[in-house]
């Protein structure tokens, strides 16, 4: 069946249910930017030309939010509680939903056994018979849960899951025999699944999916009344957490020598220590007036906590300027407590590391807090500066609906990465498979008629060498590029290294979550030998590694050029 965009939300709301505070928080927001969705199908309906898409079967079962789980999040909703993750989950099923698939949802262990069909009760028999879905999106929690609810048939039909999981899993950490061999057990991982199952919050790292969420969009009536209406010296703290608060006093004090202050910090009765007298506190406020006040405000400050969520992307696009620390040595797993026991060892640069790197300048201030003086005059230059209203188009509706419609028709999983050209190329292989590229940055893949399809096309792949110690993350960006978890299947070769005219003494296949890669010293060269380790993350000081790079489209890095 063809998949046909929809814009009545209606019956997506009565989907959605009631009965827990959550639940309200992302219907009120599904409601609030429906028309923003609507106007984005027929963009997205236009430039893929009415294209034939196919409709799937997609449940979604949004484990945190299950009693089973704990349910920790719920309650504080509106406490001042996280609710980066139920925007993202409304995000997700809104744009399931407009892309016209056949949506289930659950929020207990209860719907999700009527859904698959297996009978109800904890370690029950296996469900025997066919997926009834083409897709399921669930979280970490909702995986454990079908582990124990499924039980043996999980292994048979995880190729159909997808993980959302906000900071990201490393091929390193989810590789349970090589995790347990290598110290990167954690809770979450090891869970043997390919890690572009796994979607993100934010583009961390291309091993995983990027999911994203959106923010609002401004029209050009809108956008100019901003701009004469901002007021120059008010500033916003980001965080409604009382706690967020605690120790940043010397800022405040530094901050309100130039700007009036605001917060909107929770609070039951009487206003929080942590907040000093001179901010004007509005308390923890509905989506919408939260976006009036950043209308009005110049600056949007962070002081380090919460990591990585939308709030920063929603002042950017209200045409605020976020000043946020930079951290050195940068937060990780291995050095803070928040990311311990995370499946990733990303180095985290500062509170917001996309609103750093991807948008940057005038929009993101990112400065050592620490030093009075910087963090002074960059406070003056944000009072003088004028910047636009700017939301990157990876996280406008029509960004997220374009992504995720690329996702649904060409991910899949369920066929695996067969390498290619196959091991014994001699005799399979004409001539060789690389090319020179014209700017000789590294090398480009010649087309030829038997090499097995593959999304993203392969005629987008660029292989790179990488530096001693530095990741293909790194090294393709370097380029201009970003580093294609996909296309190592068609790097992992002697043809590769003999192409990049690598000296090797001899040629490893093992486990090693940076193969392929060489060692100049030694001499030594490696080929992966599980395709579950191809990881663009990876790192050694003693290795240079073997980089399959692409190109990516402006304002949306998930996809290449010819990936739609
Ligand atoms: N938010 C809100 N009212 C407030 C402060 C924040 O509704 O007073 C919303 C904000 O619009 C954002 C969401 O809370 O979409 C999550 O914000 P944050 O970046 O703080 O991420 P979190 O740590 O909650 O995941």
């Amino acid at each position: 069946r063809q998949a046909a965009f929809r814009t009545d939300i209606g019956s997506l709301l009565e989907q959605v249910g009631t009965g827990k505070e959550s639940l309200s928080f992302m219907k009120r927001r599904i409601r609030r930017l429906a028309s923003q969705w609507g106007t984005a199908a027929h963009r997205l309906d236009h430039k893929l030309r009415r294209r034939w898409r196919e409709q799937k079967k997609i449940l979604v079962h949004v484990g945190f939010l299950t009693e089973e789980s704990g349910d920790v999040f719920s309650p504080k909703v509106l406490k001042g509680g996280p609710l980066g993750e139920m925007v993202q989950w409304a995000d997700i099923l809104t744009a399931l939903y407009v892309l016209g698939h056949n949506l289930k949802i659950s929020v207990s262990v209860k719907e999700l056994q009527g859904f698959l069909g297996v009978p109800p009760g904890r370690g029950s028999c296996p469900l025997t018979g066919p997926l009834p879905f083409d897709l399921i999106y669930t979280d970490y929690h909702g995986l454990q849960q079908m582990k124990q609810h499924m039980g043996l048939s999980l292994k048979k039909h995880k190729c159909h899951i997808r993980v959302i999981d906000t900071f990201g899993t490393e091929p390193a950490y989810n590789h349970e025999e090589y995790a347990t061999l290598h110290g990167y057990r954690t809770n979450w991982g090891y869970w043997n699944l390919n890690t572009r199952q796994y979607m993100t919050m934010f583009p961390h790292t291309p091993d995983n999916s990027f999911m994203g969420f959106v923010s609002e969009e401004l029209n050009e009536t809108e956008k100019l009344s901003i701009q004469t209406n901002k007021v120059n010296n008010m500033a916003v703290v980001y965080g409604k957490e009382a706690s967020m608060w605690k120790g940043k006093e010397k800022f405040l004090q530094i901050l309100h020598r130039y700007m009036e202050i605001h917060g909107t910090v929770y609070y039951e009765t009487q206003r929080p220590p942590e907040v000093p007298a001179f901010v004007k506190n509005h308390g923890l406020l509905p989506q919408q007036e939260l976006q009036q006040l950043l209308r009005k405000a110049k600056l949007f400050i962070g002081f380090g906590f919460p990591y990585e969520g939308p709030a920063p992307l929603e002042a950017i696009a209200n045409g605020c300027i976020f000043l946020q620390p930079k951290f050195h040595p940068p937060h990780s797993s291995l050095n803070h407590e928040f990311f311990r026991g995370k499946p990733t060892s990303r180095e985290v640069s500062s509170q917001h590391p996309y609103a750093e790197q991807y948008i940057g300048r005038p929009h993101v201030m990112t400065v050592d807090f620490n030093n009075s003086q910087e963090f002074d005059s960059a406070v003056r230059e944000i009072m003088r500066t004028k910047v636009e209203p700017y939301l990157p188009y990876e996280y406008t509706c029509e960004g997220m609906l374009e992504r995720v419609h690329a996702y649904i028709q060409h991910q899949d999983f369920c066929v695996p990465d067969v390498p290619f050209p196959p091991a014994n190329i001699s005799k399979m292989w004409p001539g060789s498979p690389f090319v020179i590229l014209p700017n000789s940055t590294g090398l480009g893949w010649a087309p030829n008629a038997s090499a097995p399809p593959s999304w993203p096309p392969l005629s987008a792949l660029q292989l790179l060498v990488s530096e001693e110690g530095q990741s293909c993350v790194e090294a393709c960006q370097r380029e201009g590029l970003v580093c294609e978890p996909a296309f190592f299947r068609f790097i992992n070769n002697k043809e590769a290294l003999s192409r990049l005219e690598v000296q090797c003494e001899g040629v490893e296949a093992e486990m090693n979550h940076v193969f392929p890669a060489f060692s100049v010293v030694q001499r030594e060269c490696g080929l992966q030998k599980d395709p579950l380790l191809f990881s663009c993350a990876g790192f050694s000081t003693k290795y240079r590694r073997l980089c399959p790079c692409r190109d990516f489209r402006k304002g949306q890095v998930a996809l290449c050029r010819d990936c739609l």
